[in-house]
Parts: structure tokens; sequence; C-alpha cells
């Protein structure tokens, strides 16, 4: 059977934590390809300004150009209304039937991911790979997420990846303060971020 990787995400700006992980799981699940999905109107980021889909899918591309195994997909971003992981891995079903679908996230997502839409259907449809930063003590899953059945849970599978303190948001308030952000994501994504001013206002 083959086997894809989804790797969802605001990307906003992507960053060396999210190729790191991908990379990881890919190499560690023996995954065929890594798509990169960036979310066109993430249903828990409404209440911050994102930088437009053009932007993030741009950025993406960038990041992943050197990498062989990873594809980045605007099916979220061209997607109305708000971009649920359901209707994404539900798309990914239909273009791979015979294919079995990971979706990668970070620790802390998979810890939400009881609040997400069709939460038992997601299961049903998909593994999960969490990517947790060594030393981060995720506690037992099972009494994280106890609305979940033991099938269910078996679904989930926790893996560390490593200097992973990187986030978004840290990048963003870099940019605003003029603090440096290389070595944090590709000099492509970079130079991307300056030529085009992002994140230079609040
Ligand atoms: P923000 O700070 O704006 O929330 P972010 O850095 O968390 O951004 P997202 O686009 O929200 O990036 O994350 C997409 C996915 O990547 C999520 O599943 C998130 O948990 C995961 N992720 C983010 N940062 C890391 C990291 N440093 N290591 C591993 N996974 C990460
Ligand atoms: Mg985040």
């Amino acid at each position: 059977m083959q086997k894809i990787g989804i790797m969802g995400g605001t990307f906003d700006p992507i960053h060396y934590g999210h190729l790191v992980a991908a990379e990881e799981a890919r190499w560690q699940f023996g995954l065929e390809k890594v798509i990169f999905i960036p979310a066109g109107h993430p249903p828990h980021k409404v209440s911050r300004k994102i930088s437009e889909a053009r932007h993030r899918l741009a950025m993406t591309r960038l990041a992943i150009e050197s990498n062989p195994f990873f594809a980045a997909s605007a099916i979220e971003i061209e997607r109305p209304g708000l971009s649920y992981t359901i209707n994404t891995v539900r798309d990914m079903r239909n273009t791979y039937p015979l294919t079995d679908i990971y979706f990668i996230t970070g620790a802390d997502a998979v810890l939400e991911i009881l609040s997400w839409k069709h939460i038992d259907e997601l299961l049903d449809q998909c593994c999960f790979i969490a990517a947790k930063r060594p030393g981060y003590r995720l506690g037992r899953l099972k009494t994280k997420l106890p609305g979940l059945r033991k099938e269910q849970l078996k679904r989930i599978t926790v893996i560390e990846v490593p200097a992973l303190a990187i986030s978004s948001t840290d990048i963003r308030q870099r940019v605003q303060t003029g603090r440096p952000i290389k070595y944090l994501l590709p000099e492509a994504v970079e130079k991307y971020i300056r030529e085009q001013g992002l994140y230079r206002e609040n």
C-alpha cells in the first residue's frame, strides 16, 4: 500500500520546525511523499490577521524546493469557506484511493484534535503523526484525549523531532522588532519576506 503524508498548517511563514518534522515523519514511516497544504481560512486563527494565501503558498513552494519528496498543494486555499482538515482528507482520499494517509502535526496541535470537526471520521480516514521535541512531556495520550476509543488512539503516533523551539509567531515578532530570523527558516523564504515586506507591521 502506498503511503503519503499531509503536512497542514498556516505556514505564516513556513520554517525549519515544519520541514524537519515532515522529513522525520517521511523517513520514519516510509512515506512516498509529503504534501504541504497551506490552510486557506484556518478556523482557529480567525482572530489574527493572516498573510495573504498567495504569499504563504509562495513561501511554502520556496521552502520545499530542494526536497524531491516534498510537494505543495493549493487545495485548501482554493476551497471557499473555513479550512477543515476533514475536507482536505476527503479530497486526498478521492485523489489517492488506495493509499494510507498520514496527517503530520505538532504535538500541541494533536492535543486539540478533540475539538476538530468530524474527528471520528478523520481518525477512520487517516493516521496521525504527532511531532514533539525531545524532553517535552506529552504525557499519556490516553489521559489527555479521554474521548477517544482505543483503536482511535492507536492511529496516533508520537515521534521526536530535534531542535524545534521555532514558531511562526516568534519569527513574525522578530521581523517586526528587527531581530534576526536567519537560520530559523530557509534562506529563500527569508529573502521573500524581506522583498515582499511581510510582517513589518502589527
Ligand atoms: P503560529 O506560531 O502562527 O501558530 P506555527 O509555528 O505553530 O505558527 P503552524 O502553521 O501553526 O506553525 O503549524 C503547522 C503545523 O506544524 C502544526 O501541526 C504545528 O503543531 C506544527 N509545528 C509548528 N511548529 C513546529 C515545530 N517547531 N516543530 C514541529 N511541529 C511544528
Ligand atoms: Mg501553531
